[in-house]
Formats: C-alpha cells, structure tokens, sequence
C-alpha cells in the first residue's frame, strides 16, 4: 500500500500534514478534490461524491466559498466591511446585536477565556499590531516593544472588558477595544465548511484549512481517513518526517505552533501567541500542540489557549475538558522534543501503533 503525502506550506500551516491512503477506490464512487486560498491560508477539500461531473465539482465549489464567505464577512478583521471590523469601530457602550456563527464563536471563545484564567484572549489585536506581527514584510526589526509601548497597549486587551448580552448584544466598556478572532475563526470556518458538505448530502469527505482539519465517514476507498502530525521544526513536512497518525473519524485536529510564524528582534524569535496577562509572546518550552475535538473552533481555540498555559497548566486544564484530547510537544532548553498525551487520544490511534503493538513504519 503506497501512501500519498499532501504537503502544505510550511510557513502557514503549523506542523499539520494530511495522508490518506491510495488504495483501489469503490466503483460506484470518486473522490473531488478542491483547493484554493482562503483566510490568509489554503484549504483543501476531499468530498466522495457519487460522480465528478464538472457540473457536481462546480456547485461543489460553490458550496465551498459561500461557506468561507459567510464567515470571513462576518469575522475577518482583515476586511473593513466584515461585522468584527464595524464592531471594533466602534466607540465604548455601543451594542452591536451579532448573531449565528459569529456569536456562536464569541460564546466559544468567553468560555475558553473564562475557563483558562484569560489564557485565550480575543481582545489581542493591539499587541499583535504592537509587536508587528500584521506586518508581513517586516518580520526583523531592531527591538522588541518597550515595556512602556506594551503597558499602554495592555489597558485596551482583556474580554472583561466586552459585555455580551443573552441575545448577541455585544459592547466594549472601554475605548479602544478590538476584537481578533484569528486563534479560532480557521476552526469554525472548518466546522462551517462541514456543515455545508453534510447539508448537500455528503457525508464521506475531508476539510482543511491552514491546517485545521475535520473528517467524516470514509475516503473514497472505503478506509480511514488517516491525518499526519509532522515534527514540529522547520522543514518537517518537506521532509515527511510525520511524528503522530491519527484517525479522526468524525471529529476535528487543530494545531498551534510557535516556530512557524514569528518575528525576530534583537536576534530573538517571538512567537505570535501573546500571553494576554503580561503583553510577551509565550515563550515556556511548547512548541506545538495539536487538539482533537468534535468541533473544530473549540479545538483551534483549545490549542492556543494550552499553548499561553504552557506543558505543564496547560496539560492540566486539558485533562480536565471532558470534550478533547490533547497532545503537546514541548522542547527543552538542550533542544530534546518531549510528547505529553491526554490517555484519551489513544483511541484516535491506528489499532497497530496502541499500545505495544509494532509501529508501522513511516
Ligand atoms: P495559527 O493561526 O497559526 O493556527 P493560532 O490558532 O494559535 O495559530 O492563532 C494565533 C493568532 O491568534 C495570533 O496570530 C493572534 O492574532 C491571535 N492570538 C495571539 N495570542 C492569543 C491569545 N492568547 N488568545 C487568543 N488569540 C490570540
Ligand atoms: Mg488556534
């Protein structure tokens, strides 16, 4: 059995790679796959469809973008017209009334707050532009901010400082205030995208975008889809040095990482999730965390939120979600990677690599 490796950008995509086996396909069914750009990132789709008639991929693909489309024009502080963008115009004491996925993702992400001491903080936006993390042309510069330039900015981050109401009234009590969905609107968009496909009637496919995944059913040849966590280093996908297999089934991965986007300054790399408490980007030995979910917001934001927390509370608060699996790479100061897995994620294990069966080789 040969396997095909799907390689994604590695500057986008955080230490995620797809496999999925190329075995004798059904007759009676084919596999469309559909990719693009989508959020800053790619995507890509792999849908078992009954036919691969242009006119099935072309409506398909329709279905696709309308999904990205609803969430980017309500989520994506990147354009100036979407929701989140009006809101964070907004003056203090202003109700914006917000509705569906956009209130579902700000539910998800006052709980993640709320539930890890303000690890997950939505309110970062300053501090990410403060640090110049916006900027892609300008990942060097000469300092890092002053402790003066963060302690200004620190005044306007913090989600008690939102107000949500019961029906989606959504307020800031402070000037300045600004919304930046970007640690789990990847996962919802996934979550959304899968929605859609199963809405149209298809319930065997794989979504994927910037390395947050959800599958359902089968591929196309009737098997597991089989998902490949890459070594988290520069480079590790290129070179198909893939450290974890992982069969989701119905349920969702997301992955942070902290060597992958980064800025340098004064010779130092910083990575672009911020400790919200103290305005730094995290630095405490975790270099990736990857979390299983049945939805995949939940497991985006989950990541981010272990990855501030660091190994050790991170891990704790991990064990104590009844809803996800956790595992979580962290490096030592002599540069050993050492693996912390939540006993639960065993059973996302191919059957062969439990326990003490023979591992198959990569
Ligand atoms: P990626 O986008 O690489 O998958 P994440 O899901 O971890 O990574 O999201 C990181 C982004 O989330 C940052 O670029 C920033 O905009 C925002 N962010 C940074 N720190 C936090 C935090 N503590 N809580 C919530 N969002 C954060
Ligand atoms: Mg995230």
């Amino acid at each position: 059995m040969t396997k095909n490796l799907l390689t994604l950008p590695a500057a986008i995509l955080v230490g995620v790679c797809l496999l999925w086996s190329s075995c004798s396909r059904a007759p009676s069914s084919s596999i469309i796959s559909l990719s693009g750009a989508t959020m800053g990132t790619v995507y890509h789709v792999k849908v078992v469809s009954p036919s691969s008639s242009k006119k099935r991929v072309a409506k398909l693909r329709d279905t696709l973008l309308e999904g990205f489309e609803s969430v980017n024009s309500s989520m994506s502080h990147y354009r100036a017209d979407s929701r989140i963008s009006v809101f964070n115009r907004l003056g203090a004491g202003v109700t914006q009334t917000i509705s569906g996925g956009f209130l579902d993702v700000m539910k998800m992400s006052f709980d993640l707050y709320r539930s890890t001491g303000g690890a997950f903080d939505i309110t970062v936006g300053p501090l990410v532009r403060l640090w110049g993390f916006t900027n892609a042309d300008s990942r060097v510069r000469d300092a890092p901010p002053t402790p003066d330039a963060i302690a200004k900015v620190l005044n306007n981050v913090g989600m008690n400082k939102l107000v949500l109401g019961p029906r989606g009234e959504l307020s800031k009590k402070a000037e300045g205030v600004e919304l930046d969905l970007s640690a789990i609107a990847k996962g919802y968009a996934v979550d959304e995208t899968a929605q859609r496909l199963r809405a149209s009637g298809y319930d065997n496919f794989m979504v994927e975008i910037g390395g947050e995944v959800c599958t359902s059913g089968k591929n196309a040849g009737g098997e597991d889809w089989i998902i490949g966590i890459a070594e988290p280093s520069h480079g590790a996908m290129l070179r198909e040095k893939i450290i974890k297999r992982l069969i989701l089934g119905n349920a969702c991965l997301a992955t942070s990482g902290n060597y992958e986007n980064r800025i340098e300054a004064d010779g130092n790399f910083y990575s672009h999730i911020l400790d919200p408490k103290t305005g730094q980007p995290v630095s405490n030995g975790i270099t990736s965390v990857s979390v299983i979910a049945p939805s995949c917001a939940r497991a985006d934001g989950a990541a981010t939120a272990i990855t501030v927390m660091g190994p050790k509370e991170g891990y704790l608060w991990a064990l104590r979600q009844p809803d996800l699996e956790a595992l979580i790479i962290a490096r030592s100061p002599e540069g050993d990677l050492t693996e912390f897995t939540t006993p639960g994620l065993t059973r996302f294990l191919p059957s062969t690599e439990r326990g003490d069966s023979p591992k198959i080789g990569l």
